[in-house]
């Protein structure tokens, strides 16, 4: 197909209509309130050829005409947008002009175009948390916000908030994938500082690219092809936290949690006793905020996830009452950690759900080490202390196997393609300004520059 005549960003002129624009979508959003109970709205972040922004804005009306179009990654062609005067009261992606979508626009899914894209922040997603959802006391709409852990090659590691569209899609695609490694780069964060505690905090300009195929990309995915091919970069972290963090007794936790920093790391020794009596080692999770589903007429539903589509997915729980010779703590594990303690995911487990838990982990006998943070993940009441564990190690055994698991083949696999790629890249291009591709999308775009973790960090503050 030809290209038709379209008009640059830069050149649109307010009130025009008449006009084709051929972009890539940033962001695509989500349909949201702008009061409780007013009609939908739906903004997407749009870039062009030259590099310049706009903000392409749906309202109910023609939301659904065009549901699944505008897809994050994608380049389109519009024909027929409004072009109009921005409201200043918001910030903007674009200094004078947004479009609205029209029912008599047509969009049609276009080759990819590669824009020149500033990116602020480069790491890999080492940890992406549970959807939370609130409700903005201002005008009663429902929020969301996600928070992410972003790490470098030296270990250090950022904490982002997601909020909105981006906790819901742009998180979730992380979520999904977080096992493998993902990176993303990230355009437009501001820092926030609530109660004495600063983080970066996505805005409505905020972009996320995953898996850009930038030098500073190709860089953390050498370093972790060097480091380890089978361990995501989650177990990675953890097997150094465990190197360092300082060993306390059970005692120490209970009884002088005062002569211990809070949110410092710190590891417990311990022989489980028994298992607390679950009827289950898994139960039915939310796919974006973790909890517990609850069975209604319509299946099964989030009751926190309300407004957007969940899946269910199993998810291990396992809680132990553990001793070390003082006292005696119940440790609660989630989700990947039992993984590692149990040795397989949890889908696999169902399969064999003739296993029994007394005969993968046998209580008195065998010693874990348990990694901890010191924060309201660990507890205190009727003497009784409750630990939240972030990582189990099991004690070194001459019968364990070291067979890959499913995700460490996986890994490896998607480690061993990426080294390639990086090599095809190095002969072809320059170190700086190499073309970025999205693993899922297949387009190009092209980055400047970007910052060390910890250097952004403090130029922002
Ligand atoms: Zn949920």
């Amino acid at each position: 197909m030809a290209t038709p005549n379209v008009v640059m960003i830069k050149d649109l002129k307010e009130n025009q209509s008449d006009v084709v624009i051929e972009a890539l979508v940033l962001r695509q959003g989500y349909e949201t309130e702008t009061n409780k109970g007013s009609t939908g709205i739906r903004k997407s972040i749009l870039i062009d050829k030259q590099g310049n922004m706009i903000y392409a804005i749906m309202f109910s009306n023609v939301i659904s005409q065009f549901k699944t179009l505008l897809h994050t990654n994608k380049t389109y062609l519009i024909c027929n947008p409004l072009v109009k005067k921005i409201n200043f009261n918001y910030v903007n992606v674009n200094p004078s002009i947004e479009l609205t979508i029209q029912t008599s626009s047509v969009i049609t899914e276009f080759q990819a175009i590669r824009p020149t894209l500033p990116m602020d922040i480069i790491g890999f997603v080492k940890n992406v948390r549970p959807l939370r959802n609130f409700t903005r006391p201002k005008n009663g709409t429902i929020g969301h916000l996600r928070d992410i852990v972003l790490m470098n090659e030296r270990y250090e590691t950022i904490d982002i908030g997601l909020w909105d569209d981006l906790a819901v899609n742009e998180g979730q695609l992380m979520k999904k994938n977080e096992d493998l490694a993902p990176i993303a780069a990230i355009c437009n964060l501001r820092m926030q500082t609530h109660n004495n505690v600063s983080q970066l905090k996505s805005t409505p300009t905020t972009y996320v690219i995953l898996n850009p195929q930038c030098s500073r990309a190709i860089e953390l995915t050498e370093w972790l092809h060097a480091t380890d091919t089978i361990h995501g970069v989650n177990e990675l972290w953890t097997k150094k936290k465990f190197a360092e963090a300082v060993e306390v007794t059970l005692e120490q936790l209970a009884k002088k949690r005062n002569m211990l920093t809070e949110n410092n790391y710190y590891c417990v020794q311990g022989r489980i006793k028994k298992f607390e009596n679950n009827s289950s080692l898994f139960y039915d999770a939310c796919n974006h905020c973790n909890k517990s589903t609850t069975k209604t007429t319509s299946g099964m539903s989030c009751f926190d996830c309300t407004n957007i589509p969940i899946e269910i997915v199993p998810r291990y729980k396992l809680s132990v009452f553990i001793e070390d010779g003082t006292v005696i703590a119940k440790v609660i594990m989630f989700g990947e950690i039992v993984t590692m303690f149990i040795g397989c995911p949890v889908e696999e487990f169902i399969k064999t759900r003739n296993k029994n838990i007394d005969d993968i982990i046998t209580p008195n006998i065998e010693s874990h080490r348990f990694l901890l943070k010191l924060d309201r993940t660990v507890t205190n009441s009727e003497d009784m202390i409750s630990i939240i564990a972030e990582s189990v190690q099991k004690p070194r055994s001459i019968n364990s196997k070291n067979i890959p698991t499913k995700k460490q083949r996986s890994l490896r696999r998607l480690n061993n393609a990426s080294k390639d790629r990086a090599k095809s890249y190095a002969s072809t291009s320059s170190k700086r300004n190499v073309p970025i591709t999205s693993e899922s999308h297949d387009i190009n775009i092209e980055c400047e520059d970007d910052e060390l973790l910890k250097e952004y960090t403090k130029r922002i503050k």
